[in-house]
């Protein structure tokens, strides 16, 4: 089976900076896929290219075998490729079922409008619910999202991610600034979602990266230098040498 997303041979470059030095990465179906590195290796400008926020100099991205390199950031979300920030933005107001039925309601195609009580939308409000007991939020239902804790806001943005069924996920460090529990309750929903949508995820907690990834990319300046499960990576002198600083 061709994976969801390739990226072949990708460049870019800030004035005389290689940020993304001749890149292959792909993503399979049921996959979660780490991507690490130093800072400013180059990760979050590799999601940026994937998603369409930047533009590539060379190489070609597809999606499910399908070039996209001609498509707009907006376009490209529409083709299915996901994140967790600028497509879902909370109300902070409004419950976290409401948000999520919003969502839900937006993939449908109806109007933005919140959750009103007319029975033609209790449908929507159930497939809210359900995507919240999957993630393990159902409790948090009918709190307000101003009353969530910073990490529960970062859960109910990636059940509002998931809710849009997108091809593929690309999170760019979603256990930044969460606590200890917090980052455990965020594992446990990544690999509770890998089987509904595969995930290229960016992540420093390496703890949650050798904990979820089925494979783990490395990236130096720009270039990979090595691709494999957590024991190959761990073990690559190249790896331990650039990274893990041994
Ligand atoms: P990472 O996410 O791995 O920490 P980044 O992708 O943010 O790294 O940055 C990679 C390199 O590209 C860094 O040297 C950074 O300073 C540079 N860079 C990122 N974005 C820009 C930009 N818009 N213009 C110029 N240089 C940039
Ligand atoms: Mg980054």
């Amino acid at each position: 089976m061709s994976p969801v997303l390739e990226v072949r041979g990708l460049v870019k470059r800030f004035d005389g900076l290689l940020a993304t030095d001749h890149v292959d990465l792909d993503l399979r179906t049921g996959e979660i896929h780490a991507l690490i590195g130093p800072n400013g290796a180059g990760k979050s400008t590799l999601i940026n290219q994937i998603c369409g926020e930047l533009t590539h100099d060379e190489g070609s991205i597809l999606l499910e075998g399908q070039p996209i390199d001609a498509l707009t950031a907006p376009q490209r979300a529409q083709h299915g490729i996901g994140r967790t920030f600028q497509i879902v933005q909370l109300i902070g107001e409004a419950s976290v079922l409401d948000n999520v039925a919003l969502v839900e309601q937006v993939r449908q195609g109806r109007t933005w409008r919140l959750f009103d009580g007319r029975k033609s939308r209790v449908g929507l409000r159930d497939s809210a619910m359900e995507r919240l007991s999957t993630a393990g939020l159902a409790d948090r239902a009918d709190t307000r999202v101003l009353d969530l804790s910073h990490g529960e806001r970062k859960q109910v943005e990636l059940v509002m991610a998931c809710a849009l069924r997108p091809r593929l996920l690309l999170l760019d460090e979603p256990m930044a600034g969460l606590g200890q529990s917090e980052s455990a309750g965020m594992v446990t929903m990544l690999d509770r979602l890998r089987h509904e949508v595969p995930i290229l995820l960016i992540e420093h907690d390496m703890d949650a990266v050798f904990a979820l990834a089925d494979r783990i990319s490395v990236l130096v300046y720009g270039r990979i230098v090595a691709t494999g499960n957590a024991d190959t990576i761990r073990n690559d002198p190249e790896v331990r040498q650039a990274y893990l600083g041994e």
